[in-house]
């Protein structure tokens, strides 16, 4: 005779029973016994944790955290991209000739309107020469590079760009439950026997998140801004529109809620990790509540140089981070010279066999 309770197995999901004989609750499903008492427990501690979490309050889409001084937008021109459709700013003394994005003609649109006022904005500390020299560098021992491409060496268009970002900073009240196992393996003269003794690990802990980068530009591609990150975010200063002088900024085109998302994913992650219960064999999150407090989304401006360069009819973009000189882009390569690499290692490996294919493929 079986008394039914609501209750699910915490080792496999299945509804569980009491089992009068046993005087324990145990599940048909995978035969795991379970105490009532510390099932009951169990399901108050899961129950504690309301999975709303992660939401931010400080960010006002209309006016950011400050608005335009007087006179202060009347210096920033909008520069549109007849043939990608980029939109690009600068002040009013800078000549934008070429799009950064498609190396094409650009045309001046308009007076410039609409854009929240950026918050901070760390200044390019690295000229145009030390771009050109990097790029020349970045060159080296690329033995795959096609020798026409090197013997070139021109570059089309060079420009210094700010990259619209969103930095998010919060300080965090955590509260998760983990399920999570141990196990213990023995033998006697006729079994082996694995016993899995299941707990519920609940973590509880405060952590302060500055500066989570998040790209507020489709144009640029997150995997090349990624290549050249991190970016010193000690080094941010007050937005004033003179840093725009000579270089020309994106205008970004995701906003901060559309930004959320990917902070959050960041939070999480990170909080679920430096939270887990590591002392176990394995272990799951059941759930979680993250609470965020003294919460702020920034609007940054960051310095990047975009170089162009044309090589039979494809255009060739590299990247620069224009305040640490890291440098990222994607080069030609060389057929004939790839051919003779490949061959080489062949030559050079061939008697590993299998494995050498695997690693060619
Ligand atoms: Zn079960
Ligand atoms: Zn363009």
């Amino acid at each position: 005779m079986s008394t039914l309770l609501e209750y699910k197995c915490p080792s496999c999901g299945g509804a569980i029973k009491f089992d009068s004989e046993l005087q324990k609750m145990q599940c048909p499903y995978c035969e795991s016994e379970f105490e009532i008492e510390a099932l009951k427990s169990y399901d108050d501690a899961l129950n504690t944790v309301t999975e709303k979490s992660l939401e931010w309050s400080g960010y006002d889409e209309n006016s950011g955290n400050g608005d335009w001084q007087e006179g202060e937008k009347e210096g920033i021109y909008t520069y549109s991209c007849v043939s990608c459709g980029g939109e690009i700013i600068c002040e009013e003394h800078t000549a934008a000739t070429k799009c950064p994005y498609c190396d094409n003609q650009v045309v001046i649109a308009s007076q410039f309107s609409g854009m929240l006022k950026p918050d901070f904005v760390i200044p390019f500390k690295l000229d145009k020469e030390n771009a050109k020299l990097k790029l020349k560098e970045f060159y080296k021992k690329k033995y795959l590079l096609p020798s026409s491409f090197k013997a070139e060496n021109k570059i089309d268009s060079i420009m210094g760009l700010y990259v619209p970002f969103w930095l998010f900073s919060c300080d965090s009240v955590s509260h998760i439950n983990y399920k999570a196992i141990r196990r213990r393996c023995y033998s006697d003269s006729n079994y082996n026997y694995v016993e899995l003794n299941h707990f519920l690990a609940t973590r509880g802990g405060e952590m302060k998140f500055g500066n989570i980068p998040v790209d507020g530009s489709l144009k640029i591609d997150d995997t090349a801004m990624e290549s050249i990150e991190p970016f010193l975010y000690d080094q941010l200063l007050d937005f004033q529109t003179a840093y725009l002088a000579g270089y020309v900024a994106d205008k970004y085109d995701v906003d901060a809620n559309a930004a959320i998302p990917r902070a959050n994913e960041r939070i999480k992650n990170t909080v679920l990790d430096i939270m887990a219960p590591k002392e176990y064999d394995s272990y799951v999150t059941e759930n979680e509540s993250i609470q965020l407090t003294e919460d702020k989304v920034s609007y940054v401006l960051l310095p990047l140089w975009i170089l162009n360069t044309k090589y039979k009819n494809t255009l060739y973009t590299f990247f620069m981070n224009g305040q640490t000189g890291k440098f990222s882009g994607k080069l030609p390569i060389s057929i004939e010279r790839a051919a003779m690499f490949f061959t080489a290692i062949f030559a050079s490996i061939a008697s590993v066999g299998a494995v050498v294919v695997y690693f060619i493929l």
